[in-house]
């Protein structure tokens, strides 16, 4: 099996301490690719590379329309090579191989809506008041740039910095989860394929504690995009501070999903599912959090078991699957343990709440689609994001209530409302402290509209023409074109 190796400065290389780590399949722990264990040293070394690069290579000065037709050219090889990378990134997670090729299509997507936008963050002209003057704004590039990501959507994630870094003329440093490497190091053959110049896209792969610390540390980079959880955000903004570092967060989420008596039945019902189940609830943006009016509640429950005990559970290379496992044995056992807060903190498991029996399915990471009723905010598992394929049901009587409750978190990815009362959408919308919000939708997503959180869900935002402009710095150039002595000395 060939070794997944790192890129740094335009070559394929090794660790410089020559580890490597076993690459395993979630859904039947199968050793599926070994790659490079990077360090510190592998860090520092890709740092440095990127570094001259920006300093001293012909990147930041390249046409914009240039660096826009790579990023184009990349979005074409990702089409070309759609099936590979699905299987790939299928193998990785274990989530459904149908999955994946929609992820694919959309990461071309992000190529190609970056290199169609580029000119749009040109810069202006400034009405100057002083006269004899030329006022305006010109956006240039940051610089280094630091880009770390998880394990849930490894090639969705790094598209949404890849690529707006790139064509806005940036250097960068790449680290992906260190569980789930196999997309991103095939992304970047393809972005080698596409002529990208040697040093300006490196990856280093190794643990969060060692690459992602010094890219986060490192006086050489000038910022640092981080998509991952909570916790480890926190540390990479104080890491950050080191040189007041730019820095992009897109952390964790526990997303409400508020639906009315009004709502269209059975599609609340199904899109409940969808805003949860998909890649076993391993979704920033999952709607775990299911805030139902009481008149329908019981109904609603009922109709939703009866459906939710049928999701068939298994391969992602299987056409009638309709979700993997959970990534790995440490994430299933941190899904159990929440589970059983949830049960010790009194709310009633309906559905779920265990392993498949299956023989077939005891050899991967797989857990029950999970429904807790009666559940109230104080409870760990209505607050803390357990990132599995679970649903926290809780009531409403008001309008009121149903967004008091779903403010009621610290953090402020994303959130849904499903009624057919469209001002009553709007009023609650205008009240919805998130970074995204469905009104009779959920988990819908496009290049062209930001993402990114409120509270503590993150700061900034990635997608859209805001995802454009965190690589970019911003330069007032004053030009005064009758200059004189203006003799006060
Ligand atoms: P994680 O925080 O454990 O790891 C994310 C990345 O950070 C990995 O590459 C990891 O190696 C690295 N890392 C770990 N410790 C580090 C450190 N001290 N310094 C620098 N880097 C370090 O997160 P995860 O478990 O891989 O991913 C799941 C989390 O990601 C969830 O909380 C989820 O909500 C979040 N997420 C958010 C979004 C979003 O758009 N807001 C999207 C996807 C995932």
């Amino acid at each position: 099996m060939k070794i997944k190796r790192m890129f740094i400065d335009g070559k394929w290389i090794d660790a410089q301490n020559g580890k490597t780590r076993t690459i395993i399949n979630p859904y039947n722990q199968e050793t599926i690719a070994t790659a490079a264990e990077g360090d510190t040293s592998d860090a520092k070394a890709a740092i440095a590379a990127a570094r001259k690069a920006f300093d001293q290579g012909e990147w930041p000065n390249t046409p914009a329309v240039e660096r826009a037709s790579i990023v184009q050219k990349i979005a074409e090889l990702i089409e070309r090579d759609k099936e590979e990378l699905a299987e790939l990134e299928s193998l990785d997670t274990g989530k459904t191989l149908e999955e994946s090729r929609w992820d694919m299509d959309d990461i071309a997507g992000v190529f190609r809506y970056y290199a169609e936008i580029v000119d749009q963050n040109s810069g202006e002209m400034i009405a100057s008041p002083i006269p004899n003057s030329v006022s305006k704004v010109v956006h240039e590039p940051v610089g280094v740039c630091g880009q770390i990501t998880p394990w849930n959507y490894p090639l969705l994630q790094a598209s949404w910095k890849l690529a707006p870094a790139l064509v806005t003329g940036n250097t960068l440093v790449m680290k992906p989860s260190e569980i789930t490497p196999l997309t991103t190091v095939k992304i970047f053959e393809l972005i080698e394929e596409a002529g990208v110049p040697a040093g300006v896209a490196n990856l280093v792969l190794g643990p969060g504690n060692t690459v992602g610390s010094e890219l986060s540390t490192n006086v050489e980079v000038d910022l640092i995009s981080f998509t991952g959880g909570i916790e480890t955000g926190k540390k990479i903004m104080q890491a950050a501070s080191v040189n007041v570092k730019k820095l992009a967060l897109e952390l964790g989420g526990k997303n409400p999903n508020i639906v009315f008596a009004d709502a269209e039945f059975e599609t609340a019902v199904d899109q409940a599912m969808n805003a949860v189940f998909f890649h076993a609830g391993q979704i920033c943006s999952a709607g775990t959090r299911l805030i139902i009016e009481e008149s329908i509640h019981d109904n609603f429950i009922e109709a939703l078991v009866e459906r939710v005990k049928n999701i068939k559970i298994g391969n992602g290379f299987d056409e009638d699957t309709q979700m993997g496992p959970l990534i790995s044995g440490e994430h299933l056992t941190k899904v159990e343990n929440y589970v059983e807060a949830g049960k010790k903190e009194g709310a009633t498991l309906v559905v779920g709440g265990k392993r498949p029996e299956d023989p077939a399915l005891q050899d991967g990471f797989f857990y029950l689609p999970t429904i807790f009723t009666d559940c109230t905010t104080d409870m760990s598992i209505v607050q803390d994001e357990a990132f599995g394929p679970i649903i926290t049901v809780e009531k409403f009587q008001t309008e009121e209530e149903a967004v008091n409750l779903a403010n009621d978190s610290i953090y402020g990815l994303a959130g849904g409302v499903w009624t057919n009362d469209i001002v009553k959408a709007e009023r609650c919308v205008s009240k919805m402290r998130m970074g995204t919000v469905w009104i009779n939708e959920f988990n819908l997503y496009f290049p062209h509209a930001p993402w990114g959180g409120y509270k503590q869900s993150g700061i900034g935002r990635e997608l859209g023409k805001l995802g454009l402009e965190e690589y970019t710095e911003t330069k007032h150039i004053f030009h005064n074109t009758d200059p004189k002595p203006f003799n006060w000395f």
